[in-house]
């Protein structure tokens, strides 16, 4: 017969003078052999008076025994207590490494889970709305004795009334009738425009950081330094953190903030190793990682898709970025090109930073749709580069206030600029308004109209630069613009007539969106 270390085991136990504990030798014999149990064939070792055998944990004769033959008191230890004492030094060593493997996959899996449940607090949630619906206000105003600009290619109505029922307008003219209870904004002579637009703005001050989390309170304030107190009732981010900008529109659109419409670039893209060097000293390092800088057309093609997905109306391009004093690294083509076609397929436009003569000529090769500024170094910038935008449909923001306090002073810097401004507009080229507020961390107005007037801009053509023209580019015209019944009530309200002094321009009073007041001084 042939027996395993168990089997020694019982037969040693059993041989205690226990009945019982023979039954189960015989059975455990049996298990283990060809052979018909029986008494003879117990092993013949002798009784010693206490065993020097002990079951190996797991062994199967021994969990038989404990499962057949409670303990009884004639049994020196029970059987429950033999693993323990059966462990020896290796045994232990394996049992607490196992434990801590347990509690190692236990911490790590929590921790996994709460980075999981941060990330998306953090990221996921703030921009879980991306496109919120129009909400118009409720109600009826009438804007009474105003001098109203409905158009910048209209004369102006001296003294009129604006009629706004459920956050449209609905009537507008000398003397419209007025709905019985309806709120009057006595404005004695004050100037109604159509609600202006800021066509670059950027949400990236620290002040604008966590923006889902922030007290609306402050949001508003901010909001209103930086823009609803200027006029502004549209504005587009010309490059932000989608976090942040996607957070805040949101809540604008919900009603939580006053504040104007955003249209987002999400992240602007850059050439391979082309972050400005304006960025690279200010950004955190973290975030310049961040920062796209595509090095294949399909990867720049698929930066755009991903930002579009994520809500991005718009894609900014570093067509020529200002890598050093001095240094322009303009953006290849083929991955300019890929940018502009995907942005387009999506039915969006694409913004440029040209910085000079060949970031100028890569937006329009490219088929790029705005110069998110005039090109600084105007070198080679000519008459026929111009006459080759204009032909393109493309468009200019100037943002001259923002050279000439970033940059420098210099005349012999700042006047080519505004020399290209005047030619561009001169050819007929689409002027768009915008100051670069948030990079630029002087907010007020005043100084970009003054510049435009120096520009040779007329104040009609400047109102045309604040309405009309960006609600066209964006094909709102139907809805923003102008004062027209029916279209939204975004507007404007100043305290004089740019007609006879532009700084009038800067000097709002109120600012209405979709009829509901936004910002009152
Ligand atoms: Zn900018």
């Amino acid at each position: 017969m042939a027996l395993g270390y168990g089997d020694f085991v019982f037969c040693d136990i059993e041989s205690n003078s226990l009945e019982p504990a023979q039954d189960l030798c015989s059975k455990a014999n049996w298990s283990s052999s060809e052979s018909k149990p029986s008494e003879n064939k117990h092993p013949k070792r002798p009784f010693t008076g206490s065993s020097r055998f002990t079951p190996h944990p797991g062994d199967a004769g021994s969990v038989q025994h404990e499962s057949q033959s409670p303990p009884t008191s004639g049994l020196r230890e029970p059987p429950h207590k033999l693993p323990r004492n059966a462990l020896g030094p290796e045994s232990k060593s394996e049992a607490r490494m196992r434990r801590w493997f347990i509690w190692l996959a236990r911490t790590v899996a929590m921790f996994a889970v709460i980075v999981a449940i941060a990330a998306w607090l953090l990221i996921a949630w703030p921009m879980r709305v991306t496109h919120p619906a129009l909400k118009l206000a409720s109600g009826t105003l009438a804007i009474q004795h105003a001098r109203i600009y409905t158009s910048p290619t209209a004369a102006p109505i001296l003294d009129g009334t604006v009629v706004i029922v459920d956050g449209r307008i609905s009537a507008v003219g000398p003397s419209p009738e007025i709905p019985a209870g309806a709120i009057m904004l006595n404005c004695d002579h004050c100037v109604v425009t159509a609600g202006f637009w800021n066509a670059h703005v950027h949400f990236t001050e620290p002040k604008w950081s966590m923006a889902n989390w922030q007290s609306a309170q402050k949001l508003d304030a901010q909001l209103a330094d930086m823009l609803t107190s200027r006029g502004f009732t549209t504005v587009v981010d010309t490059g932000s953190n989608p976090i942040d900008t996607i957070a805040l529109r949101r809540r604008i659109e919900s009603g939580e903030l006053r504040g104007p419409f955003i249209y987002t670039a999400g992240p602007a893209l850059y050439p391979p190793h082309g972050i400005p060097f304006y960025i690279r000293d200010s950004a955190p390092s973290w975030l310049q990682f961040l920062m796209p800088q595509p090095g294949t057309p399909k990867a720049a093609s698929d930066d755009v898709e991903r930002d579009i997905r994520r809500g991005s109306d718009i894609t900014k391009l570093f067509t020529g970025s200002w890598v050093a004093h001095g240094t322009v690294l303009p953006m290849p083509l083929d991955l300019a090109k890929a940018a502009v076609d995907r942005t387009h397929l999506n039915g969006r436009l694409v913004f440029s930073h040209p910085s000079n003569l060949a970031g100028t000529q890569v937006a329009i090769q490219s088929g790029a749709d705005v110069l998110a500024h005039a090109p600084d170094s105007t070198a080679g910038i000519d008459r026929t580069l111009f006459s080759t935008m204009v032909h393109q449909n493309m468009a200019m923001i100037p943002t001259l206030k923002m050279f000439a306090t970033t940059v420098t002073k210099d005349p012999g810097y700042l006047d080519p600029i505004y020399a290209e401004v005047h030619q561009f507009h001169s050819l007929g080229g689409q002027l768009i308004f915008g100051t670069d507020v948030g990079y630029m961390h002087d907010y007020t107005t005043g100084d970009e109209f003054d510049a435009l007037g120096h520009c040779g801009l007329t104040p009609m053509d400047i109102l045309a630069m604040l309405t009309t023209a960006p609600a066209s580019r964006f094909g709102v015209s139907q809805m923003k613009g102008t004062v027209t019944p029916g279209k939204l009530a975004d507007l404007t309200i100043l305290d004089g007539d740019p007609a006879e002094d532009l700084a009038a321009f800067s000097r709002v009073r109120m600012t209405i969106r979709s009829g509901k007041v936004i910002y009152q001084r």
